[in-house]
């Protein structure tokens, strides 16, 4: 056996992937009931059964809304609305451009610890609700898109917002991670590439298939764009088995 099997022998079953190590015992040549028979005793290893049942949430982070969560296998999502901090924001983002314009570096550091901590702690609440529903669902995976190149969300925002915008998200993204440790399940990133432009249900890329808040796509299916997009990171392969693939 050494190890080999052979996939084209009509004995061949998938499940003997899982086999591992087998040895070949002592083999006994014996005559019964008129026949000549051998027998032998193989010992193996069976592999850890590899789970491709395990579920996984996306998650996917805005403006419009901070945060949604999206189980696609049930089609249920949680979202957390950026309306009740957005006006709070809107008069930091003014607050600041003024700031900036008379350079006034003392108070636009302390405007900017003022809205760190608020941002802090809305992430704090978000991330623990998104954990929470991940467990619910029974997942063991939360994906998030992998927005090390802030480049890619550079063009959502005004200069002048673009640092405590894009630290707000990566702050999300460390809480989320800590506190989902805790939970035993794990954050995995994926590329974010056009996330927003593929239907979660045919896998379709059409960038006019959103338009404003809705995503709608020709083979009909309909949904809230960013429930979509939270779909879309669901079904993403993490960046890491993407690089194992490559090499
Ligand atoms: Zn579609």
């Amino acid at each position: 056996m050494n190890g080999y099997m052979d996939k084209a022998s009509k004995y061949y079953l998938p499940s003997y992937e899982n086999i591992s190590k087998p040895r070949k015992g002592n083999g006994q040549l014996f005559f019964k009931n008129g026949k000549w028979c051998f027998s032998f005793a193989i010992t193996f290893e069976l592999k850890n059964e590899v789970s491709s049942e395990e579920k996984e949430v996306g998650v996917d982070r805005g403006l419009k809304y901070i945060a949604v969560a999206g189980d696609k296998e049930v089609g249920k999502y949680i979202h957390f609305s950026g309306k009740h901090i957005g006006h709070i924001r809107r008069k930091y983002s003014r607050l600041r451009r003024i700031f900036m314009k008379n350079k006034n570096m003392k108070a636009l550091k302390r405007l900017e610890n003022k809205e760190q901590r608020i941002i802090q702690y809305w992430n704090h609440v978000i991330s623990k609700e998104i954990v929470r529903f991940a467990k619910k669902q029974g997942a063991s995976i939360i994906k998030i898109e992998d927005l090390k190149s802030i480049r890619s969300m550079k063009k959502f925002w005004k200069r002048s917002d673009r640092n405590i915008n894009s630290w707000a998200f990566f702050d999300l993204e460390e809480k989320l991670t800590y506190k989902a440790q805790l939970a035993e399940l794990e954050v995995v990133k994926v590329n974010p590439f056009k996330t927003s432009q593929e239907c979660s249900n045919c896998g379709n890329v059409v960038k006019k298939n959103r338009r404003g808040s809705l995503y709608t796509c020709s083979c009909g299916y309909k949904k809230d764009a960013d429930v979509n997009a939270s779909f879309v990171i669901s079904t993403r392969p993490s960046n890491e088995e993407k690089a194992i693939t490559a090499t």
